[in-house]
This record gives structure tokens, C-alpha cells and sequence, in this order.
């Protein structure tokens, strides 16, 4: 079978994935998530009228430019009051911010321009009309489209929607992945390890990537190297996660447990054009959509990278799907497989004149060289050997 170009291999991931439902979801839960439906303001911000100031509500007329003016205070209005008297022609009333303007007031002065008196009050300084009052409709009129379908919900925009008083929003919900380690050597760190056994690391990477696309992670880490295990592991998830994710068991060996076992199901087995990640599994077990990962660190984590978070990311709505690029220069040369797009780890650093060294070697163990990086940079399919100082686009990892 020819092998599938890296292109082909994304849009299958992506078709599996496919769209999470919408639902409106509370605002505690929605950082991070976008926006299904424009939000129509059910309100205006301000709701009403208020000060902007500690101080005094006054008719401005009451008040004289060049001379002290003393006028009684005829009423408190803390911030939180929801009754108002009108204000009388020759009396203020003492005012906190945020506080609701009384009727008959058209400006407020600050405390700091009068002697903060509480029965009577002397005001040093006038004010202009409108002086010192935020009025209600200021920043957001009732009816006013104020986020627009497809926003990625952000600290700011969840403020807004509070202020609006609204206590859920529609979005799509996030994606519950199962990543499942498959592998008998692997064993769980903090127990002692036997020749031949190795601590389970794809897990707790691919887990905290799910966790940083914005989506939910059960994590599944020592399913062995039996198919008979791998389907009694799958069962209890199966009506509960969106993907499962697997890593390992697919390459052409013996022992191939994803692979063998789900080879009787829809699942499809092919090599993809890249270095590293080449075997890749996708289809569906059960009617949910499986991505399985080669189990070699380097490439379950690019096989992530370069498939399954645009995937994830296009679920929930994201325009942006992908990682940012860059395009930079390598500071050593390198050398690359024919008729494969080859990810290298590359540490990227942008003040320096857009250069990328690249980190490690080519081998899909290197995980210190991984850890080390924070980009990847991308050798086209046709490309054998760039030699230093040749420009290449670069991923970013974060
Ligand atoms: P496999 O594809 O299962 O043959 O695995 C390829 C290589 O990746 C082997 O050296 C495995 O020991 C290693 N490997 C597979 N799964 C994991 C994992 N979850 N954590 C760490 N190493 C792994
Ligand atoms: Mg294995």
C-alpha cells in the first residue's frame, strides 16, 4: 500500500473527530471554550446611571467656581442602594462610586474637593453637568451583539458575560479523550523497575496535551500486550469518551496488541509519510472514533501534534486550529528521508534574529530532546538535506 501523505492523514483524524454538540454550559466551565451564538445584550452596561466618584451628588448650578459653597447633606447613598430620594435644589447627598445618581442631581464632586462632611458639607470647587457620572448604556447598549458566535471565551469575555447577568453560555463541550498506554514493560512510576521494564511515559505527555487543548483526559496506562485486555479495558469507557487515543502496539512487529486487535473492526492501519509517526491507526471501535498513536515518545507526542490536536481544537469551533509558525534559519544542517515530511525538535528563539537549532537527533526515543525544545522544525516531503543557514517553518510546541 502507498503511503498516505501527512495532509490526507489530518483530514481523516479531523472527519473522525468530527464536532462536539452544543450545550450551554455554566461560566465556571467555559474558559478556554468558543462561543456557539452571538450574545445579545439582555441589559445595559452601566444598568443605570452612577458615580464615578466618592463624593457628593449636586445640581452643578448649586455650586460656585471661585468661592467655598455650604449645603446640607440630605441623604447617604452607599453603592447598593436600590431606593433614591430626589435631589432638592440647595442640598447634595453624599454618594459612593458605582452608587446610583439620585433624580435631580447632574453631576457628583470628589470627597477630595470638599470637607467630607456628613450633615453639612463645604464644596471648594464646581463641577461641570455630567461631571463625574458614568451613564448607564456607556459601554454596552440592551440589544447590542457583544460577542459574536465563534469568540474564544477568555477571563475578559466570561467578565462581561457575568456583568450581563448571564449565568450559562451555549458552546461546543469539550472532548472527552481516553488515552490508553498500551505496552507489558511498562510500569507505573514509583515502583521498582526489573530489566527490561520502563516507566510509562506516553500517558501522563499525551494526558496533560489533551489537558492543554482544552479538553478532558481519562487516563487508561497499562493496558498489556494482550488482546483479549486491550478489549476488556476498552468496555467500561465506551459510552462515555468522545476519542479513544492509544499509543503503541502498531507498528510491524510481533505483539502489535492495537493493531491486532482491532484489526477485525473499522479501524485502518496505515503508514503515513512522515519521521517520525509513521504507523498511524484511525477508524472507529464501537462506534467511537480511535486514533491510534505509534508508541515511541517523540513520535506518539508529534503524531499528537500534527493530528490529533487541529482535531480537537476544530471540535470545539476553534477557527484556529493550529499552533503558530514561524519561518527561521537552522543554525546546523540536516538531513531528512525521501517522500517524507520530517518533524526535527528545534529550539526556537525569535529575539535572536529568527534562528532555530535543532535538538538531539532524529531518533523517536530522544524524549530529553523533546523536553528540551519548543518547536518543531518541519523538512518537506521532497527535501534530503538543507545545509546551515537554510530557512524551514517551525511549529511551536506551546
Ligand atoms: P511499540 O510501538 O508498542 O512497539 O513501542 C515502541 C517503543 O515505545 C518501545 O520502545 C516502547 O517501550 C515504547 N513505548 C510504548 N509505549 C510507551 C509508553 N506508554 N511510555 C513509554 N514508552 C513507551
Ligand atoms: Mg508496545
Amino acid at each position: 500500500m502507498p503511503p498516505t501523505s501527512v495532509a490526507e492523514h489530518r483530514q481523516r483524524v479531523a472527519e473522525l473527530v468530527g464536532s462536539m454538540p452544543v450545550l450551554q454550559l455554566p461560566l465556571e466551565e467555559c474558559l478556554g471554550l468558543v462561543l456557539a451564538a452571538d450574545v445579545i445584550a439582555p441589559l445595559a452596561l452601566p444598568p443605570f446611571d452612577n458615580s464615578a466618584m466618592d463624593g457628593y451628588a449636586v445640581r452643578a448650578a448649586d455650586l460656585k467656581p471661585d468661592e467655598p459653597v455650604r449645603l446640607v447633606v440630605a441623604d447617604d447613598i452607599p453603592a447598593g442602594r436600590t431606593e433614591l430620594t430626589p435631589l432638592e435644589p440647595g442640598t447634595v447627598q453624599r454618594i459612593m462610586t458605582g452608587a446610583p445618581v439620585p433624580p435631580g442631581a447632574d453631576a457628583v464632586v470628589q470627597v477630595e474637593w470638599t470637607d467630607g462632611g456628613t450633615e453639612t458639607v463645604t464644596i471648594n470647587r464646581a463641577v461641570q453637568p455630567g461631571q463625574n457620572i458614568r451613564i448607564g448604556g456607556d459601554d454596552v447598549q440592551k440589544g447590542d451583539a457583544v460577542l459574536a458566535a465563534g469568540t474564544v471565551l477568555r477571563p475578559s469575555t466570561l467578565g462581561l458575560a457575568s456583568a450581563l447577568g448571564l449565568p450559562e453560555l451555549p458552546v461546543r463541550r469539550r472532548p472527552r479523550v481516553l488515552v490508553l498506554s498500551t505496552g507489558s514493560e511498562l510500569v507505573e512510576p514509583g515502583r521498582p523497575l526489573e530489566l527490561g521494564q520502563i516507566y510509562e511515559s506516553n500517558g501522563m505527555m499525551l494526558a496533560s496535551s489533551v489537558r492543554d487543548a482544552g479538553c478532558v483526559a481519562i487516563q487508561l496506562r497499562f493496558v498489556p500486550d494482550d488482546v483479549e485486555a486491550f478489549h476488556q479495558a476498552l468496555k467500561p469507557y465506551l459510552g462515555s469518551v468522545d476519542v479513544i487515543m492509544t499509543s503503541g502496539g502498531v507498528s510491524a512487529g510481533a505483539y502489535e496488541v492495537v493493531k491486532d486487535a482491532l484489526a477485525d473492526h473499522d479501524v485502518q492501519f496505515t503508514k503515513v509519510a512522515m519521521q517520525p509517526g509513521g504507523p498511524q491507526g484511525s477508524g472507529r471501535y464501537e462506534g467511537v472514533p480511535v486514533l491510534s498513536l505509534p508508541g515511541n515518545p517523540v513520535s506518539a507526542q508529534v503524531s499528537f501534534e500534527v493530528f490529533v490536536r487541529p482535531a480537537l481544537m476544530a471540535s470545539m469551533g476553534h477557527k484556529q486550529t493550529e499552533r503558530r509558525t514561524a519561518q527561521a534559519r537552522i543554525t546546523t544542517g540536516l538531513t531528512s528521508p525521501a517522500g517524507k515530511t520530517q518533524f526535527r525538535r528545534g529550539l526556537h528563539d525569535p529575539s535572536s534574529g529568527q534562528v532555530v537549532t535543532p535538538v538531539g537527533g532524529p531518533g523517536s526515543h530522544l524524549l530529553s530532546a523533546l523536553a528540551l525544545s519548543n518547536c518543531l522544525i518541519e523538512v518537506p516531503e521532497d527535501v534530503t538535506e538543507l545545509p546551515a543557514g537554510a530557512e524551514v517553518t517551525v511549529r511551536y510546541l506551546q
